[in-house]
């Protein structure tokens, strides 16, 4: 009964249920608390709570905090916040791994009673060395034969603290010439004396994440525990501890590919070193693809689970360009996001010669001509406005409909305007365009006595908001890719670009973190991190058109 459409993770959960293997679906996303969520995790948390909930089944939020030396509290309130911010439910209070430590202690002494586990004392160059090659088997530890007695006593005087860090090992006692290395006799617990952040030193023996894993799975009862195909050679291990540990309904490791984007930087380790070398501002600079940056940047959660819905679940490692994930947040900001005339960087001034000098006149401007449900606004008119540069041209291209001399054009929500002359500086750059207004033509007037090829958005210079725009791109050139043949990244030095913005007045009603459309030029938004009530900072979304259609 495969129903056409389902990802091959629905199908096995699909054939699990109906053969009774489980009755409830129980997943759950195990993050490391060592860096901050990125966009590929939104993929794994998406997948793994979408699954949940069509199931009618259980999504848990779990830290896999085994590894106590990259972990912090800062990370945990961060993921917590993303994961919540992206829309999925957990059951019963975020979990954490470390609390596991007893009963993980436990399951070692049982493998140790089993004769499943000994306590090694090679060291790690020796144990690597022991260890073998794809071609080579690997050969067994002198201490691989200890007493059943003896190991019992070695593990728990390692417990006890009576060991160096790396002086002793406990091993999985399974095949040094298993095809699979992951088999040859895994280390699963180590010494390390360090301070946990959620067990402080209440242990100075951690297990390791091949051991701990399927044992935090079966603890909660998870039934698919979907992991990224790294992890595909690491299955056999996984099963073979939920197996000996004798658990009752083992939970089932499911691989698939993760997510990559072109010519962006994902993977913890990449981002964290932007931050730290300075590259970005922080975790969450605009420019980057963690929770935290395209939160701030203007994604809305919306955005990124119709961007994950349009990306497969497969076991084929692939790269979505990174438009595509941009077409998901247009396409969710077009109805919603109110539209406002902003002019960017180096504008014309425009003097009308035939409107009276202090008056001000307030025009009904709609606030998104595809959605009436935003309503309308009063848009402030004046004798002297702001164009951008790049619609007024002295001597235009064919098909050029903007302004230019003797030409008629629309002024956006506001009248028809014809340039009669302008105004140069000694360098020849246009610094004053004057055009005369038609009075008859007001929009929305019903006016068609005569038409006009062009309308162009403009400010009044007197009732704008003057304000640093901030306008990006790829943070790695998008032509040579994210690396460089010796391993660092390739930066596009142009990634952020500021420009003075100049905003009609009504920006003042917004808040940081809002969104619009500035008419022509794009999506941005009031940065919720530099802007203060007076002095709004604004990012660029996305531009208004791209190259990717759906
Ligand atoms: P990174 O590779 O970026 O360092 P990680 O896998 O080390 O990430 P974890 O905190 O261990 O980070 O990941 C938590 C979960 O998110 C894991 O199940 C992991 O497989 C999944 N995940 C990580 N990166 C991606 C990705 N790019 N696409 C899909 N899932 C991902
Ligand atoms: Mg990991
Ligand atoms: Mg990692």
């Amino acid at each position: 009964n495969h129903e056409v459409g389902k990802n091959f993770i629905e199908k096995i959960i699909d054939e699990d249920l109906a053969e009774g293997t489980y009755t409830k679906v129980v997943t759950r996303f195990p993050p490391e608390p060592n860096g901050y969520l990125h966009i590929g995790h939104a993929k794994s948390i998406l997948l793994n709570y979408g699954l949940a909930e069509e199931y009618n089944g259980e999504f848990h939020l779990r830290f896999d905090d085994t590894n106590a030396k990259k972990e912090n509290t800062e990370f945990v309130d961060s993921i917590v916040k993303d994961v919540e911010w992206l829309g999925a439910k957990w059951v019963g209070g975020v979990r954490y791994a470390s609390n596991y430590f007893d009963q993980m202690y436990e399951a070692a002494k049982t493998l140790i009673q089993k004769g499943l586990a000994y306590v090694d004392d090679l060291n790690a160059d020796e144990i690597r060395a022991y260890r073998g090659t794809l071609t080579e088997p690997g050969k067994n530890s002198p201490y691989r034969e200890r007493s059943i007695e003896e190991n019992l006593d070695l593990f728990e005087r390692m417990k006890n603290d009576e060991f160096k860090d790396g002086e002793k090992v406990l091993r999985a006692k399974i095949d040094m010439s298993s095809p699979n290395i992951n088999m040859r006799d895994p280390i699963i617990y180590r010494v390390a004396h360090v301070t946990h952040h959620n067990t402080g030193d209440k242990w100075c023996i951690y297990p390791m994440y091949d051991f701990a894993h399927p044992i935090e799975d079966a603890i909660e009862g998870i039934t698919h525990s979907i992991c990224t195909l790294e992890f595909e050679d690491h299955r056999q291990l996984y099963n073979w501890v939920v197996e000996n540990l004798d658990y009752p309904h083992p939970p089932k490791q499911i691989e698939f590919a993760k997510l990559y984007l072109t010519n962006v930087v994902t993977g913890k380790r990449y981002i964290k070193k932007l931050v730290e070398d300075g590259v970005v501002d922080g975790w969450d600079d605009p420019r980057l693809v963690t929770i935290a940056a395209l939160r701030r940047r203007g994604f809305t959660p919306e955005s990124l689970k119709n961007f994950m819905k349009s990306t497969s679940v497969t076991k084929a490692n692939s790269s979505v360009d990174y438009a595509q994930l941009e077409y998901f947040i247009r396409d969710d900001l077009k109805p919603k996001a109110p539209r406002l005339q902003a002019v960017l960087d180096k504008p014309i001034k425009v003097i009308i010669d035939n409107y009276p000098e202090g008056q001000v006149e307030y025009l009904d401007a709609p606030n998104n001509v595809e959605n009436e449900e935003l309503g309308s606004r009063k848009l402030p008119f004046e004798r002297e406005l702001y164009i951008e540069r790049e619609d007024f041209m002295i001597e235009p291209p064919k098909k050029y409909y903007r302004l230019f001399p003797g030409n008629e054009v629309r002024l956006m929500n506001a009248y028809f305007v014809k340039c009669v002359s302008y105004e140069t500086d000694d360098q020849g750059d246009v610094t004053v365009v004057h055009v005369t207004y038609d009075p008859e033509t007001k929009s929305g007037s019903g006016f068609n006595g005569r038409k006009v090829k062009g309308t162009i958005h403009w400010v009044a210079a007197h009732h704008c908001v003057k304000a640093p725009v901030r306008l990006y791109e790829q943070l790695v050139d998008e032509e040579k890719g994210v690396y460089n043949e010796d391993g660092t990244m390739n930066i596009n030095p142009n990634s952020l670009t500021v420009v003075d913005g100049y905003i009609e007045e009504n920006i003042k009603n917004y808040k940081p973190g809002d969104a619009f459309q500035f008419v022509r030029k794009g999506y941005f938004n009031i940065d919720t991190k530099d802007s203060t009530q007076d002095h709004p900072v604004f990012n660029r979304i996305c531009a208004m058109k791209s190259s990717f259609k759906l």
